[in-house]
């Protein structure tokens, strides 16, 4: 690269780049390249040359690699100044308020893990899941579950759901609770008739106006110039730390997963975090079970295959209509038999692999209150339970479609559809009983459609639903907080009722706007995909700190949005984010029985995982600090380091709030350098580090004549330190000074 390539970058990218960048939450790609390229190494060449002119004064501060020496071997402190404590401070504040903010909603939404009575040690549930296998059992329950196995191999597809049997299923009374749909636009909870008439409700649930306050807080944070910049090398020190971790211990990770003898890749539980129900066997499976139902029944159904042979599967496998009616659908006029009988056998292929669990999403549209009825229905007449699976609901969002086609009057209709079955059912069981049960393997509430779709924000304040009669769609925010309000009450309920509560994991980050993401980083429990990321390095921090779950699905991606080789995935693996394997759509993206081991297999080829991160992927209780070495084949070492490590962030995070609460700043901040990682992030964007440089022999600029030449100094110690003192300096005698001053200094 050429001298002057080097210096006329950054300056080149500031024109129009550097104005989009602060303006949006994205990072753009010469931003990156600016960092990668030059860096520290740039600012540190430039100030160096001015440092010779001082050097006939003795410097009062020790040389850079002295300095660095010592504190790497002693203690690792950098020296205090108030300026850049104050930055840090403020940048810490936000994202520590950030983390804050989610913390309330998942909490007023009992969607953590400690809130579902499910999670309890005394949870049952019928019928009761299989005893553990290892340790072995006793011996004559050993005997009993061989045999069962053998019958189980004798006829696998038959033997799914066996064991359930509706009319032992224990179906509780009527609670004395009542709900009803307040003014706000979602169904509450109340102890009384009286509370409901005053309005007090059970439970407290964020307005949609405080939902959207929240939300352009964290906006706010994460579009923020130098927040970005801090964000985006604080997370490629995790990268580094987590390389350097893999070169001083991958000896020793593989002998100690070796050690456990009765473990490998196969026999490990692997659940599919993201799989579509209707697209869960693969085409070939597909087709087979098309053809034996042509001949076992052809007069019946010769009318509705003719087409059959001309249909070409590989590349719209759903796309006939009629045929996706017949199998694909759960209220077709067969009551979905086909859907059930070829779901009996991908599932009994899942209990014959043993350690393969499945998430699938069925949809629940919003169209009319009998949906909830004739889904139950379907799963228990057809006995499709299994301890492999579990349901998650997925909600199109289609109100534009079912309006214009006069289903419904308003946003407030599909609100009703979706969720007055469910606080029946929660009030009283016996209502929809079958529902009931249902609801009992269902994990939660998945939002999906084209995030690409464009979304014109349209509104300053968003109408409630009853007033949304538009023809156009409600934004993805929107429903997101719909969602997450109307499960927020009943949750409430039903952790009052002993049920299992449900959470939000929608699918968000694929495509659209940053707001998705936001959104879903408020009032989620995890998504699926969030490939975009890697686009809001400052979002991903905060997903990285909070470690909220992400499916992600590389093949399917591929297909659609992103090719394989740039998909974030290894580099959010890498850098401690909660990621999870999961195949996504079957039907259209794998070739294989076993979908989900295809996915890690190319995953494990193309990226070169080692046996251990595969295991990894499966251990996600870590941040909890569980590890079973025995189940998860993950050595606690690596626990140890990734707890570790997120430990460290939260705490830096957790010592600049304290400090900022400190009403007098009189105590100095103990900085360590792990603190300062990101620092030079402050600098950003690069325009102002040119003006740093170019201002420093004008002294009108600065209010404090000694601040250049001590700066200096620090500069050898530390390069982005001086930058962002220069910077808080600046924010304090700037105020009268415009950009296009800056822009004339030169
Ligand atoms: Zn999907």
């Amino acid at each position: 690269m050429s001298e002057v390539e080097r210096l006329d970058s950054p300056s080149a990218s500031n024109e129009e780049g550097v104005n989009n960048f602060d303006e949006s939450p994205f990072f753009k790609y010469h931003h990156q390249k600016s960092i990668e390229n030059h860096d520290s190494k740039y600012i540190f060449q430039n100030l160096h040359q001015e440092e010779e002119t001082t050097l006939d004064q003795p410097p009062s501060h020790p040389t850079a690699l002295s300095s660095l020496q010592e504190t790497y071997t002693s203690e690792p402190t950098v020296e205090h100044d108030a300026a850049i404590t104050a930055e840090l401070c403020e940048l810490y504040v936000h994202l520590q308020k950030c983390l804050d903010l989610r913390e309330k909603y998942m909490r007023l939404s009992c969607q953590r893990l400690e809130d579902d009575p499910k999670n309890k040690p005394d949870w049952k549930i019928y019928p009761p899941p299989p005893p553990a296998s290892w340790p072995p059992p006793p011996k004559e329950e050993h005997e009993a579950m061989k045999q069962k196995e053998k019958e189980r191999e004798a006829d696998p597809v038959g033997a799914v759901g066996s064991d359930f049997n509706f009319e032992d299923c224990a179906i509780p009374g009527k609670h004395q609770y009542t709900f009803g749909m307040n003014d706000e636009g979602f169904y509450q909870v109340y102890k009384t008739e009286q509370d409901k008439e005053q309005d007090r409700p059970l439970c407290h649930v964020p307005y949609r106006k405080e939902f959207y306050e929240d939300m352009d807080f964290v906006l706010t944070t994460i579009s923020d110039g130098p927040a970005k910049s801090f964000a985006f090398r604080r997370l490629r020190y995790l990268d580094s730390s987590w390389q350097m971790y893999i070169l001083l211990n991958e000896f020793q990770e593989m002998a100690d997963s070796k050690r456990v003898s009765h473990r490998d890749f196969y026999n490990v539980r692997k659940v599919d975090t993201h799989i579509h129900h209707s697209s869960c066997m693969n085409q070939k499976h597909l087709l087979r079970f098309i053809k034996s139902k042509m001949k076992k029944s052809p007069e019946a159904h010769k009318d509705s295959f003719h087409r059959f042979d001309k249909f070409n599967l590989k590349y719209n496998p759903i796309g006939e209509s009629r045929l996706r009616e017949i199998f694909m659908k759960t209220d077709n006029y067969v009551q979905g038999k086909y859907l059930a009988e070829i779901t009996k056998e991908v599932v009994s292929d899942l209990e014959s692999s043993k350690y393969q669990f499945v998430e699938y999403r069925v949809s629940i549209y919003g169209r009319s209150k009998s949906e909830w009825d004739k889904l139950a229905k379907w799963v228990v007449n057809n006995k499709l339970f299994s301890h492999n699976v579990r349901w998650l609901i997925q909600v199109p969002r289609l109100y534009n479609i079912y309006k214009s086609s006069g289903i419904i009057k308003n946003f407030e209709d599909v609100i009703q559809n979706l969720f007055e079955p469910l606080f029946e059912v929660t009030q009283d069981p016996s209502s929809h009983p079958e529902l009931h049960v249902f609801l009992q393997r269902v994990i939660g509430f998945d939002s999906v459609d084209d995030e690409s779709k464009p979304e014109r924000r349209t509104f300053k304040k968003y109408p409630k639903p009853s007033e949304w009669d538009f023809k156009s769609n409600p934004p993805y925010s929107y429903y997101i907080y719909y969602t997450y309000a109307n499960v927020a009450a009943l949750n409430n309920w039903r952790v009052a009722r002993g049920f299992n509560t449900f959470v939000l994991r929608p699918h968000c980050g694929e495509a659209g706007d940053t707001e998705h993401l936001t959104a879903a980083f408020l009032g989620s429990f995890g998504i699926s995909h969030g490939i975009l990321l890697r686009k809001v390095p400052a979002l991903q921090y905060l997903y990285y700190l909070a470690q909220i779950g992400i499916a992600m699905s590389p093949l399917s991606n591929n297909a659609l949005f992103l090719t394989y080789e740039r998909n974030p995935l290894p580099q959010f693996f890498q850098r401690g984010l909660n990621i999870s394997l999961s195949t996504d759509d079957p039907l259209q993206f794998h070739f294989t029985k076993e979908p989900l081991i295809e996915e890690y297999s190319v995953a494990a080829q193309i990226w070169k995982f080692s046996s251990t991160d595969m295991w990894h992927w499966l251990g996600h209780k870590w941040a909890q600090g569980i590890n079973d070495v025995h189940r998860t084949n993950v050595p606690d070492l690596r626990i140890k380091y990734r707890q570790d490590t997120l430990r460290n962030e939260l705490a830096t995070l957790q010592r600049y709030v304290a400090y900022d609460k400190q009403t007098k700043h009189e105590e100095k901040m103990n900085m360590t350098l792990h603190d300062t990682v990101g620092l030079a992030g402050f600098a950003e964007p690069a325009k102002l580090q040119h003006h740093i440089h170019h201002d420093q022999h004008d002294t009108t600029t600065t209010t404090n004549d000694e601040a250049p030449k001590e700066d200096l100094h620090y500069l050898a110690a530390f390069p982005g330190a001086a930058l962002a003192a220069e910077r808080a300096k600046r924010k304090l005698s700037e105020s009268g000074r415009s950009e296009e001053q800056q822009h004339s200094d030169h």
